[in-house]
């Protein structure tokens, strides 16, 4: 099924797949790719501009985890071990967050999501993740933090890769 995907840069693209047009190079996410594995890829969807918050999706469709190979498995943990290492040295990120959900369209995705003490008012938990998500989507959308963002996604990229 082809849908129409509007870009935070405000253009559209026709795509079968997003994920698979990210993972290929064709649809660049705003920030660019953290780094990817023969299996996995990691990005920063800027529509969340929150300082280290990072996507590990699967390059090869698949939505749970019981569907993962043996190879791919230990390639998810080693990457998402990495990126966690990263956030930690590089952004100084001491708690982080992880969700996924297995009823996506097609790909596997684990949302690395950064704690920041401001994060506290909308509580604790899986319950805060949500309103932290639009918060930041709709109150911190500005040039200032947009770039603070994009260079964390650049001091990640370097250490890395
Ligand atoms: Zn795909």
């Amino acid at each position: 099924m082809v849908r129409i995907i509007k870009l935070s840069n405000g253009e559209t693209v026709e795509v079968e797949c997003l994920s698979c047009e990210i993972v290929s190079g064709a649809v660049q996410p705003d920030g660019g790719v953290v780094v990817e594995t023969e299996f996995f890829h990691a990005h920063q969807d800027v529509a969340y501009p929150i300082k280290g918050l990072v996507i590990l999706a699967s390059k090869r469709h698949f939505t749970t985890m019981d569907e993962m190979s043996e190879e791919e498995q230990l390639d998810y943990i080693h990457l998402l071990t990495r990126i966690r290492r990263a956030q930690r040295e590089i952004l100084g990120i001491e708690n982080v967050y992880y969700f996924y959900n297995e009823d996506t369209t097609h790909h596997f995705h684990t949302w690395m999501v950064p704690r920041y003490k401001w994060m506290y008012e909308f509580g604790r938990s899986v319950e805060s993740v949500r309103p932290v998500l639009l918060h930041a989507r709709n109150h911190m959308n500005n040039k200032e933090n947009v770039h603070e963002v994009k260079q964390a996604i650049q001091a990640l990229q370097k250490a890395l890769n």
